[in-house]
């Protein structure tokens, strides 16, 4: 077979792993710091350092980016970030940092379980961490970090750690409260006699940031690639225009995607935060307002977070935040991924029969005539594919369209498929056959012409005689017999015996079969093919190009 034609595959995705972000990283990645909440100037243009400067990629034709300088089908836009004047918690992770709480010292942020040896159940030699860590690596290395063994594991791990018997931190001697999560961002500490008191997210990731990182397989976390402190967010990306265009109304008017809107909110209380806190203004009202970003920042990620109102339109449309994008029947992976359309593929009823396979299902014939596969044409199922053309597009098992060497896509009609399933002469004279010629050729048969016009041509081709009624009276026309035609190329007659050998009827069947028995030697006298229009003998290049085109 030759290589022409096969897809070549530049990458193949071997993995795919999913990490937190490097707060870093956001800012290495990020084209411009957003700053002011503005978009469009009155003349149209974009702000500088606004939530739609050009740096972070172009949409309208003709402009260049101003970071990578491409055109805007070429740019692959950019992202920017914004500076947090107070840290946030990420409302994604909130159980991580509840994990992160309850299994480690509120002191030195050590795990909660003892380093010495004979802590072991087990191994004196060894210690209650070296037990864990084991049984977690054999979780992993049995069940994967998706299962639900995995979680399980790390629900003990924090069990066993926020045991009242763990109160005093076995490394620092320390008094652990207990941790209690306000749904959805808040989180209490709460001491046996000194009452409760409120973590803030500064206290939070000041507390996650002294986690060692060998400490972290005990929270399910990979110390390679992520940090729980990531978590609480000091900077944020902002996604390119790509992600959230704006669209220009009838009226000439812009109109700002859900996601831009929910950044302006989140840019404006920043703003307010940075003006309080450098005023001077009582703490009172800087947690307030800490809280209000923080309930931005949380309405972005998800705007359906139990415990708070979704933040709306003035219209009183919910907000259509990152995680509405993707969840639910019209997200991105149920309607857009899930439910794509794409080709070969349909719907239909399918039905139950006795008479079918167990790996098989019944679709009505209508759907089985349109739903085709393409199939690629091999010596072997050669003629299983040229009677397939020839029983055209509206006999099942048959065929749609064919895609020729060139790669061209030529459809079957009733008409075109005689000739798409047969030979071509390549007699440059040769015109059907003149019976008035001088010489005309002995085996010429002028009602192969009627049916199938030279220099196309079917080997084993049957015809009947059709009478059909006109206004001048009864004509006399030739049709194709399909199905004896069809038991020809399969070298069998209408009755279903085999043909004899030097049947000329079977040729086509029997060169196949010849081909397949003897790959490297010529055809014998009585295989081979000859033009019925205008008698010439086949030639090898011909016989080349056959096989290509038709076969
Ligand atoms: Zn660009
Ligand atoms: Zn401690
Ligand atoms: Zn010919």
């Amino acid at each position: 077979m030759s290589a022409r034609g096969v897809a070549k595959i530049p990458k193949r995705i071997d993995s795919i792993k999913f990490s937190l972000m490097d707060p870093n990283e956001i800012r290495k990645m990020s084209a411009v710091e957003v700053k002011t909440a503005d978009t469009y100037k009155d003349d149209g243009h974009a702000y500088k350092q606004g939530l739609m400067d050009p740096k972070m990629g172009v949409i309208d034709p003709g402009i260049r980016c101003e970071t990578c300088g491409n055109k805007h089908n070429e740019c692959p836009s950019h992202f920017g970030h914004i500076a947090l004047e107070l840290p946030v918690m990420h409302i994604g992770f909130t159980m991580l940092i509840k994990t992160a709480l309850k299994s480690t010292c509120n002191q030195c942020s050590n795990i909660l379980l003892h380093s010495a040896p004979e802590t072991h159940p087990l191994d004196p030699e060894k210690s209650e961490q070296d037990y864990y860590r084991d049984r977690v690596h054999d979780v992993m290395r049995k069940h994967g970090v998706g299962s639900t063994e995995f979680k399980k594991i790390i629900k003990e791990i924090e069990k066993e750690c926020s045991m009242a018997r763990r109160a005093i931190c076995m490394h620092c001697g320390s008094e652990q409260g207990k941790i209690m999560l306000d749904k959805p961002t808040t989180f209490k500490e709460k001491k046996k006699d000194k009452g409760e008191h409120k973590l803030n997210a500064r206290d939070i990731r000041e507390w996650l940031e002294k986690i060692p990182d060998e400490n972290l397989i005990f929270l399910g976390m990979d110390s390679d690639s992520s940090r729980p402190e990531w978590v609480i967010m000091k900077v944020l990306p902002v996604p390119p225009i790509t992600v959230r265009p704006s669209i220009t109304l009838d009226s000439g008017d812009r109109s700002e995607d859900d996601l831009t809107h929910k950044m302006v909110d989140v840019l404006r209380i920043n703003q307010r935060l940075r003006e309080n806190r450098d005023a001077g203004a009582p703490q009172l009202i800087v947690e307030d307002l800490w809280e209000l970003l923080q309930y931005h920042v949380t309405t972005y990620f998800d705007n359906q977070t139990s415990g708070i109102p979704p933040a709306r339109h003035r219209s009183g449309r919910p907000l259509k935040t990152l995680s509405q994008r993707l969840k639910g029947k019209e997200g991105r992976f149920r309607s857009n991924l899930s439910g794509k359309r794409v080709n070969f593929c349909a719907r239909t009823v399918i039905s139950p029969d006795p008479n079918l396979g167990i790996n098989e299902v019944g679709v009505p014939v209508h759907t089985a005539k349109e739903l085709t596969v393409p199939i690629r044409v091999t010596s072997r199922n050669r003629e299983q594919l040229r009677r397939m053309i020839l029983r055209g597009p509206d006999t099942h098992p048959g065929v749609n369209y064919i895609i020729r060497g060139d790669h061209f896509r030529v459809r079957i009609t009733d008409r075109t498929k005689f000739i798409w399933s047969g030979f071509r002469c390549l007699n440059p004279n040769c015109d059907g056959g003149d019976p008035e010629r001088e010489e005309p050729y002995t085996g010429m048969n002028p009602e192969l012409n009627e049916v199938l016009r030279a220099p196309n041509f079917l080997p084993g081709m049957v015809f009947r005689q059709e009478n059909k009624r006109t206004i001048e009276g009864l004509q006399e026309l030739y049709v194709a017999d399909l199905e004896a035609t069809i038991a020809n190329l399969r070298g069998e007659d209408l009755e279903g015996r085999s043909l004899k050998d030097d049947n000329p009827n079977a040729i086509i069947h029997n060169r196949w079969r010849w081909e397949r028995e003897h790959p490297d030697e010529d055809y014998p006298e009585h295989l081979i093919v000859v033009c019925p229009h205008c008698g010439s003998p086949w030639d090898e290049e011909e016989e080349e190009r056959s096989r290509l085109t038709h076969g």
